[in-house]
């Protein structure tokens, strides 16, 4: 096991890739904070599954939009823990609005989710690991997005480009207190969250076709990148954003399909 006796916080835990991070990071020893927004039942549910695995997880609300809800959730973790080792910045929004119609809302939200969560939670975080001299890992789950644009997301795709910014300083201002941060850019992955975009079956076929390897991602996949990340088999990796697609972004133009 690669993970023994460390301690992880993953925001957006309860859900999707998130959920599969805590597991992948359980099933290497870690305990795990599994934090979500909304849905307790789901939070509860990996919980349960982490304690079968022999490892101790706890379920924490917070809405990492919020300061004060990341201060309250770093500082729970912090009592029933004592530490946090690896910090998973998973938690993200993804709402489908064509450029024109983009609000204030909007904007505002996806930012405050994505890219002030992410911000803050690994000041908060990092500030304690520095305190009591834990070498961390910080793990800030960005998309494509932030490298290519996507139509009908340009608020998403700033805020991951964000995010990427934030992976790349934050390993230049953390790397002399021994704490690594790495980023994972994922194509498309099997979730919920992307409902919405592929609610067109044609177009959903049309975007599997524009894929090298042909079929969306599993969240396992993404799971065990984070594990390679938080353990020491990546001792000399910081301010990479790691691109789990399939080969999407390889390709410029795609082929012409007969
Ligand atoms: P998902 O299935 O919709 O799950 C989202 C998770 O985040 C849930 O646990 C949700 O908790 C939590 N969450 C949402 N808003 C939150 C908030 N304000 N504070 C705390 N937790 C919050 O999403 P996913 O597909 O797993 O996506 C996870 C990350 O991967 C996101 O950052 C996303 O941008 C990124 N990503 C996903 C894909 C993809 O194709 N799936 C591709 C590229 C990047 P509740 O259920 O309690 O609300």
């Amino acid at each position: 096991m690669r993970l023994k006796e460390k301690v992880a916080l993953v925001t957006g835990g309860s859900r999707g890739i998130g959920r599969a991070v805590a597991l992948e990071l359980a099933k290497e020893g870690a305990d795990i904070g599994v934090n979500y927004a909304k849905n307790k039942a789901a939070a509860d549910e990996i919980v349960s599954k982490i304690h079968l695995l022999g490892r101790n997880a706890i379920p924490i609300q917070a809405d990492v939009g919020k300061i004060t809800d990341i201060e309250r959730m770093v500082e729970q973790i912090w009592e029933e823990f004592g530490r946090i080792d690896i910090l998973v910045n998973n938690a993200g929004i993804a709402y489908i609005e064509p450029f024109f119609k983009v609000s204030e809302e909007t904007w505002d939200r996806t930012l405050d989710v994505n890219l002030k969560g992410t911000f803050f939670t690994s000041q908060i975080v990092a500030n304690k690991m520095i305190k009591k001299q834990i070498e961390g890992r910080i793990i800030n789950v960005s998309a494509t997005n932030g490298q290519v644009a996507e139509v009908d997301t340009v608020h998403y795709n700033a805020s991951k480009g964000g995010m990427d910014m934030v992976t790349c300083s934050l390993a230049i201002e953390l790397a002399p207190f021994g704490i690594r941060v790495n980023g994972i850019a994922p194509g498309i992955i099997k979730t919920e969250i992307d409902v919405d975009f592929f609610a067109d079956s044609k177009f959903k076929e049309h975007y599997q076709q524009h894929i090298p390897m042909r079929r969306f991602g599993e969240v396992e996949e993404v799971g065990k990148t984070a594990v390679f990340l938080a353990s020491d088999d990546s001792s000399y990796i910081t301010g990479h954003t790691i691109v789990i697609d399939g080969g999407l972004l390889c390709e410029q133009v795609p082929k012409l399909q007969n």
